[in-house]
């Protein structure tokens, strides 16, 4: 039964039959862990996202967040749901017992997040910074730093923001304005504007610690002169009491789109040249320590992708069963026929079957990527712990920037399978695909993580990583070959998989030379042709699993003959969850990976015509 947000049969799948995460259990940091206590935690965050945050979600967007006496009031029912948020545990949910966190492992918070971004990503945003804010705390903070904020900020009591954009400087943060001055006491004056800050200010919390990026003074330009500082809303005295409010103040909340329910403001800092802030890890290293905090973040977007994409797919499908219009194509000239359900129609069960390949696609990858943070953090030796600590790196772009872009895709989709009343504000899609736009944007453009794949991550190691990836894709092929159902698709996923390999050698040994900039021009679709193989690889890996435990059933209930198995599969809810993962993995590779070659070619071809032409010729 779906619950309406989440497939948790695909979820579990996953999980335990295609990650086998219960490996990780065996390790002394999971040892606490065990399936059943897993699908426990998996209840719970279920629960709670659909009798807590689901019911915020379209009132937030309605009552969106407004400036009152200059102070931001976030959507009434917000203050609740946050209450009840963070007494259920989810704060910090990976973090060590001692912070104040339950030692989860990534993989299994990444799929209990999944509810709750399904539910109300809006609301997420507010406690979803804290994770990745106070862990830089922990991780580069002082004694006194860790005391004054940072259990706090893991126990809820305060929330965080992330303050890097300002008007000048979005994509480029090394052209930032914001200075810090030094001052006697080794604090700092910070003045400055940082714009679109989410959660910069609201009535959730009493206080809220913001990290602010800044130049010190006489520092040199660029993203190496850049330094990072606490900066409270309150000030904390050494006792932890609070003190007086510190130089800054919200200027606006933006009138957006979407998450209308996420209060996104622009804030001054030291208008009266009275904001201090406490310098965070070492001077002229603020983006270095940022990025711990920006890699989580633009892991978590991949989540937030995947929840829009979830819930719009899930809706579709139940849309589609109940909404009848239309008589069956073989019936076209038969004035008698009846009309049926939309979903009998071939081109929405094409689009529905596209769109439950990518969903499943995508909850691979962001739980995969979450794995292998698992995986580095209980590697033995060094070689393992790069290569997994590698896999993050060069996926994370994959898992911010495909996700989204393919999330929306997904969106779109559901609403041309509900038709017009998608477009009306009585059901839930227009909201999503407005909500779900914004994980293209934020946390670094998908241009931008584009660029940072090919431009940086592919030749991370000296391509270890990539190389890694690529040999887990050739064991997926060889795997598939030996299948006599599924070999007929290890080829496309080959084929594709050997295009890419090629592509990226072709990258790479264009260097420095003057065509250097085919990589840069074609950093966008390399990143989705790597992503769709990367959707061809998760989705055949699960089939292969699939077959062999659908085998199982059919020898279970006697299926011995094809009629007999496809009247079991619509009888039989586990075979029909299985046929459907091999019946997306089939689709998909004669789909999308089929012309992955085409693609990867026309690249090669090295045309530059985009830049060539000139900028006049784009309009008169
Ligand atoms: C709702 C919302 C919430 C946000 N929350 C936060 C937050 O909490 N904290 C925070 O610091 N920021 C936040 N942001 C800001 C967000 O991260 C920026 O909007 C984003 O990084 C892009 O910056 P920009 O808007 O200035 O666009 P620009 O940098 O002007 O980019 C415009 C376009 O040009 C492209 N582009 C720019 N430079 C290059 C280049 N060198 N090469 C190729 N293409 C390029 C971009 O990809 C983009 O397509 C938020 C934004 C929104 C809308």
């Amino acid at each position: 039964m779906s619950n309406g947000l989440v497939n948790t049969r695909d979820m579990r799948f996953i999980l335990f039959e295609q990650l086998e995460v219960e490996k990780l259990f065996e390790s002394e940091k999971f040892a606490d862990y065990s399936k059943d206590t897993v699908l426990m935690m998996q209840n719970e965050s279920e629960k709670l996202a659909l009798n807590v945050l689901l019911p915020g979600y379209t009132a937030g967007d309605r009552e969106e967040c407004h400036l009152e006496d200059g102070k931001v009031v976030v959507p009434a029912c917000f203050h609740d749901i946050y209450k009840k948020y963070v007494e259920s545990g989810w704060v910090c949910p990976t973090k060590s017992p001692e912070v104040g966190g339950q030692g989860m492992p990534h993989v299994i918070a990444t799929s209990c997040l999944e509810f709750f971004v399904a539910a109300n990503f809006p609301f997420v945003i507010y406690p979803g910074l804290i994770n990745g804010s106070a862990g830089m705390i922990e991780k580069y903070g002082t004694e006194a730093q860790k005391k004054k904020y940072m259990y706090r900020m893991f126990s809820g009591e305060w929330l965080t923001t992330m303050c890097l954009t300002e008007p000048g400087a979005g994509s480029d943060v090394g052209a930032l304005k914001t200075t810090a001055r030094r001052l006697p006491d080794g604090r700092f004056s910070i003045t400055g504007t940082k714009s679109f800050i989410s959660g910069a200010d609201h009535d959730l919390t009493e206080n809220i610690i913001h990290p602010v990026l800044a130049r010190i003074e006489g520092d040199p330009p660029g993203t190496g002169g850049i330094s990072l500082f606490i900066v409270p809303k309150y000030r904390v005295n050494d006792d932890g009491a609070l003190g007086e409010l510190n130089d800054l103040y919200v200027g606006n909340v933006e009138h957006k789109m979407g998450i209308k329910g996420s209060a996104t403001c622009t804030i001054n800092f030291g208008d009266n040249g009275n904001c201090i802030g406490e310098l965070l890890g070492k001077e002229r290293e603020g983006i270095k320590v940022m990025f711990n905090m920006m890699n989580e973040a633009r892991i978590e977007v991949g989540m937030q992708a995947l929840g829009y994409a979830s819930v719009a797919f899930e809706h579709a499908v139940a849309y589609a069963k109940e909404r009848i219009q239309g008589v069956p194509v073989w019936e076209m000239s038969n004035p008698q026929a009846k009309a049926v359900p939309i979903i009998q129609h071939p081109d929405v069960r094409r689009d529905l079957l596209y769109m439950k390949a990518i969903v499943e696609g995508i909850r691979s990858l962001n739980y995969f990527t979450a794995y292998c943070l698992d995986m580095s953090h209980i590697a033995t030796n060094d070689a393992d712990k790069e290569k997994w600590h590698g896999l993050v790196e060069l996926l994370t772009p994959l898992c911010k920037a495909y996700a989204s872009d393919m999330a929306f895709m997904v969106c779109s989709k559901a609403m041309d399978v509900y038709g017009g009343y998608g477009y009306c504000r009585e059901y839930p899609i227009e909201q999503y695909l407005r909500d779900c736009k914004i994980a293209t944007i934020f946390e670094g453009t998908n241009g931008i993580q584009c660029l940072d794949l090919v431009g940086r991550k592919l030749g991370q190691r000296k391509g270890a990583n990539v190389m890694t990836l690529f040999g887990l894709l050739n064991e997926t092929v060889a795997k598939a070959k030996q299948s006599d159902d599924l070999k007929k698709y290890g080829a496309r996923m080959e084929e594709a998989v050997n295009a890419l390999v090629d592509l990226t050698i072709t990258f790479a040994g264009l260097g420095k030379s003057p065509n250097f900039l085919i990589p840069v021009l074609n950093a966008s679709p390399y990143l989705e042709l790597m992503g769709d193989v990367l959707m061809g690889h998760f989705l055949l890996q699960g089939a292969g699993i699939a077959e062999n435990k659908l085998k199982e059933i059919y020898k279970e209930k006697g299926a011995d003959s094809i009629d007999k198995q496809q009247a079991l599969v619509h009888d039989n809810q586990e075979a029909a969850f299985y046929a459907g993962k091999i019946a997306a993995a089939k689709f998909f590779a004669l789909d999308a990976l089929s012309t992955v070659k085409a693609r990867c070619e026309a690249i090669k071809v090295g045309d530059k015509m985009p830049i060539e032409m000139a900028d006049e010729s784009f309009t008169i």
